[in-house]
């Protein structure tokens, strides 16, 4: 018989189903905080609801549908998942922890591949297999709470996949986060390639997250070499749509910039790009190159222009950092385990 999975249930729907099962509502909501609040890895962890009750929901439920396939814990801290689901297909998810903050973050992934093809990318570079549905990827931080006995606090979608290409179960996911993890709606941070009508629909959004734009190139002919996107989206349509959505929301965007030695990352680039980005309210995130095995022969790039690009931004009242390279020792970049396992 097919168990019912009730992490799937808004708060509202696991209290139609406890009750049709002939249990109160106060019932629903211990079920709920349990799963939700208190981590639990099983129906027997529940100590507040009667035992018969347990032996039904053992029977009839269960509190996910995927599982925790492999475990990578890095030298800093990050732990790297790759959740297998029902079907046998993997996604990976990123728990980071920074020693300086309180927070804790995960990066979700909301597709198994990707479309788009950004020749960066180790996702990218092994196809498409599916979207994920909404509590397929509220499952990566419920089984990372469970499996550290921590709360996640905030959330960015910067896992494999294009969230925009599967924008409906990030809606909902977006959501489930706020609703039963309680986590604000400030504290997540969706990213896109730039599916420019999307970026139009979420500043029409109920929850409007933190949105951050992978751009990575300061011009057409350079993000055309490396994003496949900018062909179908081009960048001045792309401009639009980000100082649209700093008119509607008011807030600032992240900028996402992959540094490639010798290609965009040099001094007329960082022109380029302050000249692009002079009318958007947004702070930049320079990310090193991280190469991948690849026939594409893209460089990381020196230290020296890295800090020198860095500079000529903040020159011109930008605020930019260069993120910290996490779980490096454990391949925590982009796509990089989950490709190797799905192929
Ligand atoms: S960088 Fe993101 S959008 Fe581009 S191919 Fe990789 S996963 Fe897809």
């Amino acid at each position: 018989m097919k168990k019912v999975t009730l992490s799937k249930f808004s708060k509202e729907e696991l209290c139609d189903y406890i009750v049709k099962q002939g249990e109160m509502k106060f019932r629903a909501e211990q079920i709920h905080s349990w799963i939700w609040a208190k981590n639990a890895k099983s129906f027997d962890d529940m100590t507040d609801v009667k035992k018969e009750f347990r032996a039904f929901l053992n029977e009839n439920c269960q509190i996910l549908d995927c599982r925790i396939k492999t475990r990578q814990i890095s030298s800093d801290g990050t732990i790297k998942y790759l959740i297998e689901y029902k079907d046998g297909l993997c996604a990976e998810a990123v728990l980071m922890r920074f020693d300086n903050r309180s927070n804790l973050s995960m990066c979700v992934s909301c597709q198994v591949g990707c479309k788009m093809g950004c020749k960066f990318c180790a996702t990218g570079k092994n196809g498409f297999k599916r979207n994920l549905e909404a509590n397929e990827i509220v499952s990566q931080i419920l089984l990372a709470q469970m499996d550290t006995d921590l709360k996640i606090t905030n959330v960015v979608f910067m896992g494999q996949g294009e969230p925009f290409d599967n924008f409906e179960n990030i809606k909902k996911a977006i959501e489930l986060i706020n609703k039963n993890l309680q986590i604000s709606i400030r504290r997540m941070t969706v990213s896109t390639s730039g599916i420019v009508p999307k970026i139009y629909e979420l500043a029409q959004n109920d929850l409007i997250p933190t949105l951050a734009i992978s751009l990575h190139a300061p011009n057409h002919q350079i993000r055309e070499k490396i994003m496949p996107i900018e062909k179908k989206y081009n960048i001045e349509e792309l401009k639009k749509a980000l100082i649209e959505f700093n008119k509607i929301t008011k807030d600032r965007i992240t900028i996402e910039y992959i540094l490639i030695g010798g290609l965009n990352d040099t001094k007329e680039c960082a022109f380029e790009l302050i000249d692009f980005l002079k009318d958007i309210k947004c702070n930049i995130n320079l990310i090193p190159y991280n190469p991948i095995n690849s026939d594409i022969d893209f460089k990381k790039p020196n230290k020296k222009d890295m800090l020198k690009f860095k500079y000529l931004l903040e020159a011109f009242g930008k605020k930019v950092t260069i993120r910290l390279e996490r779980g490096a020792d454990i391949d925590a970049a982009c796509g990089q385990l989950a490709g190797k396992l799905n192929n």
